[in-house]
């Protein structure tokens, strides 16, 4: 490919047009088009919207386990034999404690996530009580993820001020049977408009890696953009021994960062974040994805360990980009290095586990 190739996809991204699925495809698979111009071409897409700012999420896994539903790609799901810690709902207390120890480590939004369907109409109004006393106490974004919801419910939650609300879309309406038979891709499609109907922002991604074509991703990339999703987190699907789904295909670093500008170049402005696997698929490579998305989750995944956050944040500096937090990135740096976790990630090829440690770090 000649430079105006890269040069086209930058004009035509930035200038809100849409192309053709096949060129979106052509993205992920054409051995033509160089990585490095790729992403060069998609960091100019990036800068355009969010200048060199990285924007750091923190999960708190609020429930885990026990989850009725049969997601594959879950340790949580009901046909896992992961072993993971369980536990019910945690306390006001310690939801709140772990919110302050977010924002001192340097999050920009706090993501409280649920395990189960969906929230009942007493959990959804004790989900609000605790959305309202975070903002009340500390200057953080709040997320919810907690399942299916209607508008009765999101509207609860937006009234308690809410930031936004997660629920991912994960693969393709076609493929969607494949990995879940629980509920359909149409009950997270309504769950994502009613969430919009209501007035709250969107955060709602994909698993990339679980046995889907380029196309299926092509696809969720342009249903996020038809409902105007205004977060992406990108998902490389992770391998844990004893979920119904382990093994991930084709997610070599290149091909991540493909997806990676598949995504900047179809959702120009939404805020594209490297979510789980950026350890373990994107490797040596994992530091350009940064030139590509403007955020990243910090201290691991819902039930799997990532990496240390002195290290995350040694290669956000490192390379010059912009953390945004109340604090500096020296603070920062010093502070996680104080409290350095270098656990592996990954052993003999597979993920590793989170401690309750980690899943409650204000215990
Ligand atoms: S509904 Fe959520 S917690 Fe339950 S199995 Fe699916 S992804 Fe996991």
């Amino acid at each position: 490919m000649d430079s105006t190739y890269y040069s086209g996809l930058v004009d035509r991204a930035l200038d809100g047009q849409v192309l053709d699925t096949s060129q979106y495809e052509q993205i992920l698979l054409d051995p033509d088009i160089d990585l490095l111009s790729l992403v060069h071409a998609a960091y100019a897409v990036r800068t355009a919207h969010w200048g060199k700012t990285v924007q750091v999420h923190i999960l708190n896994n609020a429930a885990n386990g026990k989850c009725p539903e049969d997601c594959s790609y879950c340790t949580q799901a009901k046909t896992s034999e992961v072993d993971i810690e369980e536990y019910p709902m945690k306390t006001t207390d310690e939801i709140l404690a772990e919110a302050k120890l977010a924002y001192e480590n340097g999050a920009f939004r706090y993501c409280m996530v649920f395990s189960g369907r969906g929230p009942s109409k007493g959990r959804t109004e004790q989900l609000a009580a605790l959305v309202s006393e975070i903002k009340a106490t500390y200057p953080l974004e709040v997320c919810v993820s907690a399942g299916l919801l209607d508008d009765e419910k999101a509207a609860v939650l937006a009234n308690a001020g809410l930031d936004r609300l997660n629920h991912n879309l994960n693969t393709s309406e076609e493929h969607y049977a494949e990995i879940c038979t629980t509920h359909t891709y149409q009950d997270r499609l309504e769950t994502l408009r009613a969430a919009k109907r209501n007035g709250l922002e969107t955060c709602s991604g994909l698993i990339a890696g679980m046995g889907e074509p380029a196309s299926d991703l092509v696809e969720i990339a342009l249903t996020l953009r038809s409902l105007g999703a205004e977060s992406i987190p990108v998902n490389f699907l992770l391998p844990f021994e004893g979920n119904e789904l382990v093994e991930p295909t084709g997610l070599s670093p290149e091909y991540c960062l493909r997806v990676l500008c598949m995504f900047r170049f179809s959702n120009p402005s939404a805020e594209i974040r490297i979510a789980a696997g950026r350890e373990f698929h994107l490797r040596s490579m994992e530091v350009m994805s940064l030139y590509v998305a403007n955020s990243l989750f910090l201290e691991g995944y819902l039930n799997a360990k990532g990496a240390a956050s002195n290290r995350t944040y040694e290669m956000i500096t490192e390379a010059g980009f912009e953390i945004v937090s109340d604090f500096s990135a020296n603070a920062l740096v010093n502070r996680a290095e104080a409290t350095a976790d270098e656990r592996p990630v990954e052993v003999n090829g597979k993920s590793v586990i989170k401690d309750l440690q980690d899943l409650r770090p204000a215990r």
